[in-house]
């Protein structure tokens, strides 16, 4: 963290330097006209280094994984090697214009379709789409084809959808924006779906509007539901059909197909598992994956193989485009690249090790916090804040600041008090998880020995503890000198 006294733009100026060294003019001057005369734009004035200096610390302010640890839960913030990059800029994929036509875009054509097979056969589905733009623009589009697998059947009833209350809340949005409503399914002691509570859900003629269920496996708690397939049985045998909510298979890439499990319909999040990067808004892509009969509902167009040719094709049946000609394709390269570069073994070991990082590092967490199920946890496990009287998870996570560490998503799951859900992924070494853990007990010391430690923080950072109510309700969002 840079500690040089802060400055802005404007208090770093002054008259006459300048940063730039323009050529004389060498067309004839003219006067600007009245109107939009200026005596003065009160432009700072500040040379080339002092610029430089400037937006370099300033660009050095910022959290990334290529400066620190970043255990964010469900958001799989793992290191993005760098080839992928590489590979996302070569001129042929960079440049390419959508609009030259299937003739002269086989290339790109044959990496769209070729990334739809690796997912279709890691996820254990018979096709895809990668059209959507994100995990939850990949929910809404499979829920989208739920409904219209309902419609098609002429059931027209089926307006409801379970939804378990460990969820990520994009799962009930997803559900309202597509026009349903939606009913939680209470954890049982286990954090799984509670199997009574699911079949009260569908039973008689209340279970005869139950378009489905939204299924996360493993769960937002970092668990893995046992009871999957069983629970795929009672929702297909009510009617339903099975919405996989799979943004994050960091912990069963090449371990587990979950289209083999009864899931219908899930979306992968490219930008979490895999490897492309994502935070502060960056592009995603949320492929989705269906069984064969649901296949003709895909958003389009897809990917198609005839003969040695691509081409692009609608599905006969479907909901219709979500996104605008092949998505966001630089992100397909990425994903491309790193599935091909780690291989069927290489993503296996990716899931072993994730869900290796995560015990090693919940089994020394635990020493000074309380997880909530402290069996084992797949990629991730949440923790509770309540260390102390009156310490709280967000002084927690505003003193790992202090200690240079990003903090853990926190609040979420809503089901587990306090929550401090931790992920560190597979691409941490054992050091930085020691050393996370080591300043996690120290800040559990602190908030019995000196709680206003916690209270107070951040400290080392150019804006403090922020009043985060204000901060949504009063934003300020201009510069203000
Ligand atoms: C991240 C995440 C989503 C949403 O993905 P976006 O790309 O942010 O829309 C949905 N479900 C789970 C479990 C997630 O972790």
């Amino acid at each position: 963290m840079n500690l040089m006294p802060e400055k802005l733009i404007h208090e770093l100026s002054a008259p006459g330097r300048i940063g730039v060294s323009l050529p004389d003019c060498d067309v004839p001057a003219t006067a600007i006209p009245p109107g939009l005369a200026r005596a003065s734009l009160k432009l700072p004035e500040a040379d080339e280094l002092t610029v430089i200096r400037h937006f370099t610390r300033l660009s050095q302010k910022n959290f990334s994984i290529d400066s620190h640890f970043y255990p964010l839960g469900s958001c799989t913030m793992k290191y993005n090697p760098k080839v992928n990059e590489q590979v996302a800029g070569l001129r042929g994929w960079r440049d390419a214009h959508p609009l030259v036509g299937d003739e002269f875009s086989q290339g790109a054509l044959e990496l769209i379709y070729k990334l739809q097979e690796s997912l279709n056969e890691i996820g254990g589905f018979a096709v895809g789409s990668l059209q959507p733009a994100a995990g939850a623009h990949g929910e809404l589009s499979g829920i989208f084809i739920i409904r219209a697998w309902h419609v098609s059947r002429g059931d027209l009833k089926r307006t409801k959808m379970l939804i378990p209350d460990s969820a990520h809340g994009t799962n009930p949005a997803s559900c309202t924006m597509a026009g349903f409503t939606t009913l939680p399914v209470p954890s049982d002691a286990e954090g799984g779906v509670d199997l009574a509570a699911l079949k009260a859900a569908l039973a008689g003629e209340a279970g005869k509007e139950i378009a489905g269920i939204m299924i996360t496996n493993p769960n937002t708690l970092g668990l893995f539901d046992r009871n999957i397939e069983e629970i795929a049985r009672l929702v297909h045998e009510a009617g339903g059909l099975v919405y996989g909510d799979g943004a994050n298979m960091n912990a069963v890439t090449g371990v587990f197909k979950p289209g083999n499990s009864g899931i219908d319909v899930m979306h992968f999040n490219l930008h979490k598992t895999f490897s492309t990067p994502h935070g502060g808004g960056g592009p995603g892509a949320g492929y989705v994956g269906v069984r064969k009969d649901l296949g003709d509902f895909l958003p389009g167009p897809i990917a198609a193989k005839k003969g040695d040719a691509y081409a692009l094709a609608m599905p006969s049946k479907s909901i219709g485009r979500v996104k605008s000609f092949y998505g966001n394709f630089g992100v397909l390269v990425r994903a491309y690249a790193y599935v091909r570069m780690l291989g069927a073994t290489g993503l296996r070991r990716l899931a072993e090790n994730a869900v290796l990082n995560a015990n090693y590092l919940k089994v020394k967490v635990e020493k000074s916090f309380k997880v909530k199920y402290p069996r084992r946890c797949m990629h991730e496990f949440v923790a509770m804040g309540d260390i102390a009287p009156g310490i709280h998870t967000l002084d927690i996570a505003k003193r790992l600041i202090d200690y240079g560490f990003h903090p853990p998503t926190i609040y979420f799951p809503l089901i587990v008090p306090e929550a401090i859900m931790i992920e560190p992924t597979e691409t941490e070494d054992k050091e930085t998880l020691d050393a996370f853990a080591e300043v996690l007990a120290k800040i559990a010391e602190e908030a019995v020995t000196n709680p206003d430690l916690l209270h107070n923080a951040p400290t080392t950072t150019p804006v403090g503890r922020l009043d985060e109510v204000a901060a949504a309700r009063n934003p300020m969002l201009c510069f203000r000198g």
